[in-house]
């Protein structure tokens, strides 16, 4: 049964909702069905035989180049397309070749604007800063514009000397320092992608009872992009979310993204929903996520809530390096599906899967790579975590 958008813009989510996911490659192969184990015991928990989800398999990455010949099949765009929501491991990028990326592919095709990001620590988990307790942020990285955009030329290459030219020719641009060996990029903020992202934010911060949204920027020194993207929030913000303003359930600040880094180390409390750039997202995130305990944890998704699709992913990549030893995380993509739960609406199962891990991490019990800097920590394999979180669950 396909989840579909209504007109009031809430999605519809039938009991028996078909989920597309890719296996993914590498460490794929062993984190993608221990989330599903999880996620299953824990939505018959919750919810007996009156609801389940129907897991249907796309394939993208290797496993599909092999099969195929084709890294990224129409099908599973398809699949993505027709279903709304799914979920995937990480794939193989692709050396050389037409396609840059396929999660740069997904999330442009189905225009993914927002990547979301929560951040929150688990008790027991080895964190590199003295009060971890205090991280509880949501990261809107704005996903489809910026430097990231794609729009560069090689240093030396006759496209970039013809961009030169019109800078200097008719734009009266002298500021370059070495125009004959400089590479160019160009740096898009619009006024529409700016608003839809921080009015996800806003939208998420009153939806979940967050206090803040900042707006992460360096408007300072880049004025009509990140500047633009500081004034038109704000201005969004004032427009279309007076009430909640002037009652108190929301504040929206901003902070210059240097001083944010600074400020995320010393008084992360400070900070609950943060709304940035695509570029200064990308930093953000990774830094947020190794203070609480790194990418094997931390989860994400790209998602476009005016369409509601929405694609759930493992952050890190495919780990060749451990891969088909047990020794994966599954936890980057089971709180992945976590999120991608509580976008369903089913809060039940979601609550269930994270007190379990809480359980879990809080008696040392975890993967190697979180369990080797816990005092005591009891290393477990994938398969055997799994059954850990499935058995917790069901206690
Ligand atoms: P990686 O994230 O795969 O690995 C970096 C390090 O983190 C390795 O030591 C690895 O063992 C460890 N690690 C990663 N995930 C882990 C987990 N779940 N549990 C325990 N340890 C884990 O990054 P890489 O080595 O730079 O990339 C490998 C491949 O993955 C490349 O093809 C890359 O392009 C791709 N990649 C894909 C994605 C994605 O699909 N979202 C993201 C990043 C990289």
């Amino acid at each position: 049964m396909r989840i579909t958008k209504q007109k009031d813009g809430t999605l519809l989510v039938p009991d028996s909702p078909t989920i597309p996911f890719i296996t993914g490659d590498g460490v794929g192969a062993e984190i993608t069905p221990a989330m599903q184990e999880i996620v299953n015991a824990a939505v018959q928990l919750a919810y007996g035989s009156s609801r389940h989800i129907e897991w249907k398999e796309v394939f993208a990455g290797q496993r599909a180049f092999d099969a195929t010949g084709s890294w990224l099949p129409d099908d599973t765009m398809k699949a993505f397309q027709e279903y709304l929501i799914g979920i995937k491991g990480p794939l193989t990028t692709p050396v050389g070749g037409g396609i840059r990326s396929l999660n740069v592919a997904l999330r442009q095709t189905l225009d993914l604007y927002v990547c979301l990001r929560p951040v929150r620590w688990f008790r027991g988990v080895e964190s590199p800063i003295k009060e971890p307790q205090k991280v509880n942020m949501h990261i809107f990285r704005e996903n489809t514009e910026d430097i990231y955009a794609g729009i560069e030329w090689e240093a030396g290459s006759p496209e970039a000397k013809k961009f030169y030219r019109f800078l200097h020719d008719e734009m009266g641009v002298t500021k370059v320092r070495f125009p004959e060996t400089s590479g160019f990029g160009v740096k898009p903020v619009s006024k529409e992608g700016t608003e839809r992202l921080v009015r996800a934010a806003c939208r998420y911060a009153i939806e979940f009872g967050l206090p803040t949204v900042t707006l992460v920027h360096k408007g300072n020194i880049m004025k009509y992009t990140e500047g633009g993207f500081k004034k038109w929030g704000y201005e969004l913000a004032q427009r279309e979310f007076a009430e909640p303003l002037a009652d108190g359930r929301l504040l929206v600040n901003d902070c210059i993204a240097d001083a944010f880094l600074q400020n995320t180390l010393l008084r992360p409390e400070d900070y609950s929903v943060v709304a940035t750039l695509n570029l200064n997202g990308d930093y953000i995130s990774d830094q947020l996520a190794a203070m609480v305990g790194g990418i094997g944890i931390a989860p994400g998704a790209n998602i476009n809530y005016i369409s509601g699709h929405a694609i759930f992913e493992a952050t890190h990549g495919t780990a060749p390096d451990i891969a088909g030893a047990d020794k994966a995380n599954p936890c980057s993509l089971l709180l992945s599906a976590v999120m991608m739960l509580e976008y369903m609406g089913w809060q039940e199962p979601a609550d269930l899967i994270v007190d379990a891990l809480e359980q879990s991490f809080a008696h040392r019990r975890a993967t190697h790579d979180l369990a080797r800097f816990m005092p005591n920590g009891h290393s477990l394999g994938t398969a055997a975590f799994a059954q850990e979180i499935i058995k917790r669950i069901n206690d």
